[in-house]
């Protein structure tokens, strides 16, 4: 779990602002639902076979013996708020939400055991336009943030039903060469098969390249879902990849499912994931509601941004003031600035002596520096020193500071 220290948040801040605006530009509504939750909801949603419930969950027992968990990821959490506060009476109910998520995985680059993500959630509608729609706002966030090269890769589940056919064509397959599966294979073959696709394991590459495809026993609809979504897909002119053995880490999903990818990350590419998870409300006790969403990964997106936008991270003023009344006086002439200009003004706290507080003013990065001693307060005048060029110091009455600022900043 990582700090993430002031040099970064600026940056972090930027990418999330600008992902907030692209979000609500497609109409999409923020909703906020706690970071812990019955460690039940995750169970029933994620499934107990997956690696995230199995073994990665931050899990703890509470003083009133109930066991809740840090979220390990929002759809579980997000279904739970929009059934329990009966969201559901519109019927295309378009969120998004923010925030960090806890996994105990194995730390390494772009894996942390606290990452943050930004989700997106639709309710109540079949898609395949709304399948598109998302997959047009996050290419949108990619091409805003000007992320290049990244891969759009395509796969379909098909329904449940089609899903547990294959699933055994797959066990029968992989059971046949139960000889080339690792211990972690052996172990998904009984109860997470898909995963097996999954497998990054160079060895088990052509036992895998070779294994019965999902494409091969979909369903007519799921199928016309597809070929409707890659017809969207390629008008609005989104290049993709159909990979029929991307599966995805959750029990939840059906029909559509994405990742965007890049090989400039290193082994943990993937930047974003998504797809439909039809069935999940009414398994919680909603009514059939059609669903679909996404998640992104800030780490490894912030990563590949590298530097953004951002407006300079010093001040604008840094305020001097020595003496008990320059204090008084300069808490007032720093209140009134921040009133009436835009600008960043840090006010000296702290004392000591003119010298010293003009260290600080330029290792702060300011632009220029106010300076208000006992003689200034007096006359009540106040001196402007800039600190990033060759400029003169001049002296100001204090009803004159605003212009004075305004023609300094060039506001
Ligand atoms: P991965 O295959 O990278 O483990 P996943 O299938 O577990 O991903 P999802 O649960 O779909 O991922 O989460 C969506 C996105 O969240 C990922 O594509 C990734 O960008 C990010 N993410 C997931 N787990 C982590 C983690 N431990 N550290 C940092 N980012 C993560
Ligand atoms: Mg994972």
């Amino acid at each position: 779990m990582h700090d993430i220290l002031t040099d970064d948040t600026s940056r972090w801040r930027a990418v999330e602002n600008r992902i907030i605006h692209i979000l609500e530009r497609y109409g999409y509504r923020e909703i906020r639902f706690p970071v812990v939750e019955k460690t039940e909801l995750f169970k029933r949603s994620i499934g107990e076979a997956t690696d995230i419930v199995s073994k990665e969950m931050y899990s703890f027992t509470d003083q009133g013996d109930d066991s809740l968990t840090l979220r390990p990821e929002g759809t579980a959490g997000c279904v739970r708020a929009v059934l329990q506060n009966s969201l559901l009476q519109q019927n295309a109910l378009r969120l998004w939400y923010m925030g960090p998520m806890f996994r105990r995985e194995q730390p390494q680059k772009g894996r942390t055991r606290q990452f943050h993500q930004v989700g997106v959630e639709v309710f109540g509608l079949e898609g395949p336009d709304i399948d598109a729609e998302i997959i047009l706002l996050s290419a949108r966030i990619w091409r805003d943030l000007g992320v290049p090269g990244l891969v759009l890769q395509l796969n379909t589940l098909g329904t449940s039903v089609a899903r547990q056919n294959y699933r055994r064509v797959l066990v029968d397959y992989f059971t046949a060469n139960q000889d080339q599966l690792d211990a972690d294979s052996r172990n998904r073959l009984q109860n997470n098969p898909l995963r097996i696709l999954d497998s990054k394991n160079p060895a088990m590459q052509e036992l895998i390249g070779n294994a019965p495809v999902m494409t091969d026993h979909l369903d007519p609809e799921s199928s016309a879902h597809f070929s409707a979504l890659q017809a969207l897909l390629t008008g609005a002119d989104i290049k993709f990849v159909v990979n029929p053995r991307l599966v995805r880490g959750l029990d939840y999903y059906n029909k559509t499912v994405f990742e965007w990818s890049t090989d400039r990350l290193g082994a943990q590419g993937t930047i974003c994931a998504g797809g439909r998870y039809d069935g999940l409300v009414e398994h919680f006790g909603g009514k059939p509601t059609p669903a679909i969403g996404f998640a992104l990964g800030l780490e490894r997106l912030v990563e590949l941004v590298g530097v953004v936008a951002t407006h300079a991270d010093g001040p604008d003023v840094y305020f001097i003031v020595a003496g008990e009344h320059a204090v008084a006086a300069g808490i007032s002439l720093a209140e009134r600035i921040r009133d009436q200009l835009p600008v960043r003004v840090v006010l000296h706290c702290g004392g000591g002596s003119f010298k010293s507080q003009f260290k600080k003013a330029d290792k702060s990065g300011a632009r220029l520096a106010l300076i208000l001693g006992e003689a200034e307060v007096k006359q009540e005048m106040i001196a402007i020193k800039p600190l990033r060029q060759d400029a003169p110091q001049v002296e100001v009455g204090w009803d004159g500071l605003i212009p004075a600022l305004q023609l300094a900043l060039g506001l």
